[in-house]
């Protein structure tokens, strides 16, 4: 039973840990609500590795400990870009501080649920081009910020979103964006025949907040408490149940090709 990164008063006021779950498993724990928790024994995304990257900026503020269902969400994914997406290299900003609580930069992000993407981009010319920093893009999906001109790469954005969505581990709570680039992202899931199922799937998870920035410069991605950590606490949105927890593995991989026909176990996009 290790409490190496609980903070000292969390520690302290948390006597009935034990009976709440939060300590003693061995693995990582996610303690509370996004926006008001801890993490416990928390892991530490390597600054790089297949098909992504850790920017300097983020790098440098040491915030890169998750659960370790969030790390390995984020590791296969890389890895699963590479294959898809030769050349191409997923940037990854703020996960969470060690021991998580609040932060100076996110509200959120306290539990090792949350990390933020950087979007995938082109020049004008169409040329990819790997983020160092959040650009924030218009409506258009062009930035607007001032700085070189750049394009939101809505196809291989698709296929990040694409990827975290059908990962077989890691449940995805929430896919949050500003939202005419949540529209462009499945208005190209649709026209480039997507399985409907799929797409539905998307668009249940993908939005942009009420109560904080839009997300025009990044896709901040929360997923579900792990199972066994008793205490975490998700968000109370009624769902629509995730397809892919229907049904067998195979059949998972069929899902993320195409073509398939009919949902019948979601109740139809809601975007
Ligand atoms: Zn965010």
């Amino acid at each position: 039973m290790s409490l190496r990164f609980v903070p000292l008063a969390a520690a302290l006021a948390c006597a009935a840990c034990a009976e709440l779950g939060v300590v003693g498993d061995g693995t990582t724990v996610s303690v509370g609500a996004a926006s008001d928790g801890f993490l416990v024994d928390g892991t530490e995304l390597p600054d790089r590795g297949v098909g992504y990257v850790v920017p300097a900026r983020w790098r440098a503020r040491g915030s890169q400990w998750g659960t370790d269902e969030l790390v390995g969400l984020i590791e296969h994914t890389g890895a699963r870009l590479a294959a898809e997406l030769p050349g191409a290299t997923l940037g990854v900003a703020d996960l969470s501080r060690a021991g998580g609580g609040l932060g100076p930069h996110h509200r959120s992000h306290q539990t090792g649920r949350d990390v933020d993407l950087l979007f995938f981009v082109t020049d004008r010319r169409g040329r990819s081009v790997v983020l160092e920093e959040m650009r924030h893009f218009g409506e258009d999906g062009t930035t607007v910020d001032g700085g070189p001109p750049l394009r939101f790469d809505v196809a291989r954005t698709w296929v990040l979103v694409r990827t975290l969505i059908t990962d077989r581990d890691v449940a995805i709570d929430h896919l949050f964006i500003f939202a005419p680039l949540r529209s462009l992202l499945l208005d190209h899931a649709r026209a480039t025949g997507e399985p409907e199922a799929l797409v539905a799937w998307a668009g249940e998870l993908l939005s942009q907040p009420g109560d904080s920035a839009p997300h025009d410069d990044h896709l901040h991605v929360r997923i579900r408490c792990p199972r066994g950590d008793a205490a975490c606490l998700d968000g109370s949105r009624a769902r629509v149940k995730k397809p892919a927890a229907l049904l067998p593995a195979h059949l998972v991989e069929q899902l993320t090709a195409r073509p398939i026909v009919g949902a019948p176990w979601l109740h139809g996009p809601r975007w």
